[in-house]
């Protein structure tokens, strides 16, 4: 094969993993930020419901301490309704006991509703904290992990950068320059022709290019894609056999084509 062909080839296939492994390192951090952000929704649910525990003790304190004035109004009133000295003033005196007392009840009925929906705070903080120390968990062990996997990643790259350089260098300035031209473009600068055809954009080859093509011996590119061509004889249908008589038997024999064919080229 030629030399520079030969190099083109594994360097597209470095380039390509380059390209990989340059946007997985690139996106593993969101992997965690995204984590970060389900951690801070926790937190936020724990303050929240910490908040709503504290509001809740502050209010029953507070209605607690409106029964005591309640009651100090209720042994007021009492204390004066044995000296009053008509039957007004002692209803007057009365009725602002049952008021008093009404309050109470109304408080009351307030701390217990209060107490019921303290049981639930407390479960929903349960809950929050649980979560909250769950995804803690998870979010170090995926750290960890992103942080073996960049650090993999790393050393790839850097070994693969390296290699590449190594490539380029041996490579005649014109085939790299088209080279780079096509993988700026496409992606992919290299396709194999098989079948006559190439088999990056499918178009047909021409008999004597084709013919030129299978000798791996020069640099050709595709007509149509720009992308330069290799032939790996391995990957060539056998010439087709001459049809087999007609039978009328269902079963048939594997065809040849399908036995010879490979499902994948084998490495260079
Ligand atoms: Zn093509």
């Amino acid at each position: 094969m030629n030399a520079d062909l030969e190099k083109l080839i594994e360097l597209e296939k470095a380039d390509r993993e380059i390209a990989r492994l340059t946007e997985e390192v690139a996106t593993l951090p969101k992997r965690v930020a995204a984590i970060e952000e389900k951690l801070a929704d926790d937190k936020a649910a724990v303050e929240h419901a910490k908040a709503a525990i504290k509001n809740n003790e502050a209010g029953r304190r507070k209605l607690e301490a409106d029964i005591q004035t309640a009651q100090q109004k209720i042994i007021k009133y009492r204390a004066q309704s044995s000296s009053v000295k008509t039957n007004e003033e002692y209803r007057a005196l009365m009725n602002e006991v049952e008021f008093a007392e009404k309050e109470i009840s109304g408080y009351e009925d307030k701390i217990l509703e209060l107490m019921i929906g303290l049981e639930a705070e407390e479960k929903a903080l349960k809950t929050a904290e649980a979560q909250m120390k769950q995804e803690t968990a998870e979010i170090e062990k995926e750290k960890a992990d992103v942080r073996a996997r960049t650090a993999e990643d790393e050393k790839l790259l850097a070994e693969l950068s390296a290699r590449r350089n190594q490539l380029r260098e041996g490579v005649d300035d014109s085939s790299l320059a088209h080279y780079d031209r096509v993988m700026r473009q496409r992606k992919s600068a290299i396709a194999e022709a098989r079948g006559q055809k190439c088999l990056a954009c499918f178009v047909m080859i021409r008999p004597q290019t084709w013919e030129d093509i299978r000798t791996n011996s020069q640099i050709i590119t595709c007509s149509s894609c720009a992308r330069i061509f290799y032939y790996d004889p391995a990957n060539e249908p056998p010439p087709e056999a001459p049809p087999a008589p007609k039978k009328k038997t269902k079963v048939q024999p594997a065809s040849s084509e399908t036995e010879a064919q490979p499902e994948e080229a084998p490495a260079q």
